[in-house]
């Protein structure tokens, strides 16, 4: 399936082929973190098929417990988290995130990760209410 995808505030723009069975919501606590939310929803774009379209996006890389780095991408301009991926110039594939895909209404998660560290509220919310109109 191709995606398209943006930063908030327009200046990273980019395109890929992805496999909607394989999006998964991540419960780890850099997941947390760096979304600053409860979890993360990606799914993985094969190098070869990933086409930044327009701006630089600004890597950080994060060493893991086990010792992986891992380089995260994001907009210089206004934060927003555009990909991950191992910590080399060739990496096999990008881990992209569904918030930022035009197609997000089409891609639920199929598996959930790192359930650990998952915070028990987040994982039903369909029970707090929702604010009418909005
Ligand atoms: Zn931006
Ligand atoms: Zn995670």
């Amino acid at each position: 399936m191709k995606v398209k995808g943006s930063c908030h505030c327009g200046q990273v723009t980019y395109e890929a082929e992805i496999d909607p069975e394989k999006v998964s919501l991540c419960n780890c606590t850099d997941c947390q973190m760096l979304t600053g939310s409860a979890f993360r929803l990606s799914v993985p774009a094969p190098a070869a098929t990933y086409r930044l379209l327009t701006g630089r996006p600004k890597a950080y890389v994060k060493t893991a417990d086990s010792g992986a780095k891992r380089r995260h991408s994001f907009c210089p301009n206004c934060g927003t988290p555009v990909s991950a991926c191992a910590d080399t110039d060739a990496p096999p594939f990008y881990s992209l995130r569904i918030g930022c895909l035009e197609q997000k209404r089409e891609l639920p998660p199929k598996r959930r990760i790192w359930c650990k560290s998952a915070l028990e509220w987040a994982q039903d919310v369909s029970k707090v209410p929702g604010i009418p109109g909005q």
